[in-house]
């Protein structure tokens, strides 16, 4: 008989919660998840499959316009946001169901309810019940943050809310100048929403390359969003069906919606961490080592509510270490350099590695490849759209450190260049490689 009721107990079924249970119980561990609201997580349910599915109906905008270079003819195009949502839905519904037929194959007990710490092997559940387990995963990933004391926050909405509009806005002002807010920004513009975006500083996507900062917002701005820069929200207010905005730049406008995309928060409130001595850093992310290991040694933590990079693969990739290490017998630590990411903006970002400035910091001489292009698609369609490519090179030794693209299909191409890089390719490789032509990729190897 076990000391435990179970091997492993996972509080959340999100993307880094359902791999670690999955990959535990393959390698024998009794395993019990429990999952607050639905099963799939952030990802899944509000995060990435919703929002590139929403970017995919955005796009069709455009490609009826640019249709019409090519000969088609396109009357009486109409689009119903209804039709929409209740189809994404539906695709939401099987991705669900398939991530519970996925745990329960793999001989995972799954708990609908919420569940929080007792003690350090010990987790309190909703249904009023307490169990055990040898270890304990905190997978609870993170909530979208609102500055608290702004007056009106209750009239904002957030990304999880934008999934659920009853109707498009005739106007959406958007807070926030990271992945989200140009995401959303992008979807709402070419789905014919006026879209203002409003933010604190003077350029959008603090920490991405500067040159892809400058191309994605002049782009942006092309397609009609209107930038509020060095700006903030001071109040708000309710006005008819929308909102009424105060900003500090002492601008006054109407909106049909508030969206705030200002980041998000590690879920540990009330999770009562401390009863079981489980430390925070200083922006309420657990605390853990290479192995994804608490403070407390039987207590580990994966995904957004570690805050190290919040991204989908990332959680899936430390869930699954952590399975390894833990009841697989091989000490697996996730290595978080070169992660490739992607920003569904219109145009798309893609990009690999370190950015010029970052470069420029840690090696004495950069070489800097760049081009920019009209995709050969817009010669017909007369769109003004142009696309960047650049490649940050370590002058002595060659290599290639990072690969910053803006253009339609970018993020397909980053997701092999940082094959690329992480293979250590020198800037001569990519030479010597051949081109595939016509393709914009095929710059990549062509820029001298
Ligand atoms: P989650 O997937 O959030 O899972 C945590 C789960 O824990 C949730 O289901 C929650 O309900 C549950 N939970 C919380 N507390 C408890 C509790 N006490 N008891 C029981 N259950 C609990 N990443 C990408 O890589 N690509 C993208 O394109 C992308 N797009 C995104 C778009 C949006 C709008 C958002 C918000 C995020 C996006 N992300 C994207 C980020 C990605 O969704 C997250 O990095 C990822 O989901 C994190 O996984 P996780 O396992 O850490 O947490
Ligand atoms: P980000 O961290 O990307 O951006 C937050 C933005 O909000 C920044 O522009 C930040 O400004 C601004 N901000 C923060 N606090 C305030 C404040 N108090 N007032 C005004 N503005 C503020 O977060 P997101 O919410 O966009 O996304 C969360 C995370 O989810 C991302 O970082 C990413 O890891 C993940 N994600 C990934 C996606 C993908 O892979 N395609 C898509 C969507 C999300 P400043 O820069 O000045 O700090």
């Amino acid at each position: 008989m076990t000391q435990y009721d179970y091997d492993l107990f996972v509080i959340g079924a999100g993307s880094g919660g359902v791999r670690a249970a999955r990959i535990a119980a393959q390698h024998g561990a009794k395993v019990a998840v429990a999952e607050e609201y639905r099963v799939g997580g952030t990802c899944v349910i509000r995060g990435c499959v919703p929002k590139k599915l929403f970017v995919y109906a955005s796009q069709y905008a455009e490609a009826f316009e640019d249709a019409t270079g090519f000969g088609w003819t396109t009357e009486k195009v109409s689009f119903d946001w209804q039709t929409l949502v209740a189809n994404k839905d539906k695709e939401i519904d099987r991705l669900n169901k398939a991530y519970i037929r996925n745990l329960e194959n793999a001989g995972a007990e799954l708990i609908m309810g919420r569940a929080v710490l007792e003690d350090r092997h010990t987790v309190a559940l909703s249904d009023g019940r307490k169990v055990t387990a040898k270890y304990i995963l905190i997978a609870t990933g993170a909530t979208p943050f609102v500055p608290s004391h702004l007056p009106g926050r209750e009239l904002a909405i957030t990304s999880n809310e934008a999934f659920h509009l009853e109707q498009l806005p005739r106007r959406i002002c958007i807070v926030g100048g990271g992945y989200i807010a140009v995401e959303f920004a992008g979807i709402f513009n070419n789905l014919g929403v006026e879209t203002v975006l409003i933010y604190r500083g003077e350029k959008i996507l603090r920490g991405f390359d500067e040159d892809l900062r400058d191309h994605l917002a002049a782009e942006m701005k092309k397609k009609g969003i209107e930038f509020r820069l060095r700006c903030d929200v001071e109040k708000i207010e309710k006005s008819g069906d929308g909102v009424r905005i105060t900003c500090s730049d002492g601008a006054v406008f109407g909106a049909g919606q508030i969206m705030y995309a200002t980041g998000r928060i590690p879920n540990v409130l009330g999770l009562d961490l401390e009863k079981a001595g489980v430390e925070l850093t200083p922006h309420y992310a657990v605390k853990v080592d290479e192995y994804s290991r608490s403070t407390v040694d039987n207590i580990y933590a994966v995904g957004d509510v570690t805050n190290r990079l919040n991204l989908t693969p990332v959680a899936i990739r430390e869930g699954h270490a952590f399975a390894d290490t833990v009841f697989g017998g091989r000490n697996i630590a996730v290595d978080h350099s070169n992660v490739p990411t992607a920003v569904f903006s219109q145009p798309e970002i893609g990009t690999v590695g370190l950015t010029e400035t970052q470069a420029r910091e840690l090696h004495p001489e950069i070489d800097i490849y760049k081009t920019t292009f009209r995709p050969m698609r817009h010669t017909m369609t007369g769109r003004d759209e142009r696309m960047l490519m650049k490649l940050v090179v370590d002058a002595a030794s060659d290599k290639v450190l990072g690969c910053h693209i803006i253009g339609p299909d970018a993020g397909e191409m980053a997701q092999l260049l940082a094959i690329a890089v992480r293979k250590g390719a020198t800037k001569a490789d990519f030479d010597a490689t051949m081109a595939l032509h016509p393709t914009a990729a095929e710059e990549l190897v062509t820029m001298r």
